[in-house]
């Protein structure tokens, strides 16, 4: 480590960085930062920085409301845009209590125990996510609208699109950040873009996904956009979905792969896939963890419903794209940015490999469009449907033994009663749509 911490310091010094910002993410999801001067990198490096964690959404009580972060060297980024003087680095940071033990409220910490596990079973997860989001105007008192900055007028000579030219300098910045950006474009919907990175190991990508979003607000700040991971801002078109592809190694090898089976896949990837729809309404209060995450979850929309899997088939809730040895890997299409990356990594690792543990076969493909069957037919073949909104989601992670191990009883419990009380404070509201139907009728 000494020698790590040594190159770090060389670093920040040849580029000039002044300040460092210690980041981590509260239970939420919500990235959150303390600044240090660079004369405190070293000590930082150390894990000797400490933070008031009573102050953090869902962290601990006042009592023991000391914390310490411990940054991981790996995760060392200089930000390619410059604030005043002297450039500013981050850290991912690991939270720790002050005896010294990873605290169990730390998200990170939550998701290297699953990583720990399958490991243990020979097996590293890799996760490449595909997150989208929408860019939108401001208003003249700089709060954000559902406006896009989409098209061009009607007269106009040169395409004007704002949200092309924000997109290009967010790619940008990530690859000055480290990232591998493999593609980025326009999504469906007007204003909606998506941006894909190369898929790394399972902790490198939830950091990554949480650097995203930050840099993508950032640039979009920029150019007086405001970038929104919210699920489904616009009723009526396609609301924002993150894949997450996801494959396991094994010696080095994919180990969903298998050149003899008839679909080009090994037993562990059948295995992994029945996980995956078993558990799905178990874990999908956390891969979809607002109350707008159902209302994206609706026929229609390209995002699932239905509880099945396809490789073939869009409209399945986990999905076989076609590419084969290295490359094999299984796109779960449910999860969306609002999601907490690393919990969300971690329960649907989780699920997988419990999948391959018990050996839960995932039952044939389906291969007809799932929205086009009766509910009649639906029963007939056994496939079941997602939660329908926050609450019935939450009540199925609230009888989960297999989450509440993975997330451990701390989030668990704090990220249970912290749904409960936006739910029941969302459902004492009075809706626009309740007075447009009601208010003239009654
Ligand atoms: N926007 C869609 C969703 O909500 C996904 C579109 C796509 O296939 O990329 O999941
Ligand atoms: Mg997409
Ligand atoms: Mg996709």
């Amino acid at each position: 480590t000494s020698n790590k911490k040594k190159r770090i310091l060389e670093k920040a010094e040849a580029n000039g960085v002044k300040f460092v910002r210690l980041q981590f993410v509260d239970i939420l999801g919500i990235i959150k930062n303390v600044a240090i001067p660079i004369e405190q990198l070293s000590n930082a490096l150390d894990g000797e920085i400490m933070f008031d964690g009573s102050s953090i959404e869902g962290f601990s009580r006042i009592q023991e409301s000391d914390m310490y972060l411990r940054p991981d060297p790996k995760t060392f980024a200089i930000f390619p845009w410059k604030s005043g003087e002297g450039s500013i680095a981050r850290l991912m940071c690991d939270i720790y209590t002050p005896a010294g033990n990873p605290y169990i409220g730390c998200p990170r910490t939550a998701l290297k125990k699953v990583e720990e596990e399958a490991e243990e079973m020979g097996f590293s997860m890799c996760a490449g996510p595909e997150p989208e989001f929408f860019l939108f105007k401001k208003d003249e008192n700089g709060n954000p609208t559902t406006n896009t900055n989409d098209k061009g007028g009607y007269f106009d000579l040169s395409p004007v699109d704002l949200g092309e030219e924000a997109r290009r300098d967010i790619v940008l910045a990530l690859q000055k950040m480290g990232f591998e950006v493999e593609a980025s474009h326009h999504e469906v919907a007007s204003g909606q873009h998506e941006i894909d990175f190369k898929y790394e190991p399972a902790l490198h990508t939830a950091d990554n996904i949480a650097t995203f979003k930050f840099v993508t607000k950032t640039i979009a700040m920029q150019h007086d956009l405001h970038a929104t991971f919210m699920p489904k801002p616009i009723y009526g078109i396609n609301g924002s979905g993150m894949h997450i592809h996801q494959s396991l190694f094994r010696n080095g090898e994919n180990a969903f792969y298998d050149p003899e089976d008839q679909l080009g896949l090994s037993d562990i990837a059948y295995y992994y896939i029945g996980g995956l729809l078993k558990y799905a309404p178990e874990y999908t209060a956390i891969t979809n963890p607002t109350i707008n995450s159902y209302k994206r979850l609706v026929a229609g929309y390209e995002a699932p419903v239905y509880i099945s899997w396809s490789a073939t088939n869009r409209s399945a809730l986990a999905r076989v794209p076609s590419s084969r040895g290295v490359s094999t890997r299984v796109e779960l299409r449910s999860p969306d940015p609002s999601a907490n990356p690393y919990l969300a990594m971690a329960v649907t690792l989780k699920a997988g490999i419990q999948g391959i543990k018990d050996k839960i076969d995932p039952g044939s493909q389906t291969l007809k469009n799932i929205y086009k069957m009766t509910s009649e037919e639906r029963d007939e073949l056994g496939i079941k449907s997602l939660p329908e909104n926050i609450m019935d989601a939450v009540n199925s992670l609230r009888g989960s033994q297999l989450m509440k191990e993975t997330l451990g009883n701390h989030i668990f419990d704090r990220f249970i009663r912290a749904k409960e009380m936006e739910w029941s404070e969302y459902n004492i509201q009075v809706h626009d749509w309740e007075l447009n139907r009601y208010l003239l009728n009654y």
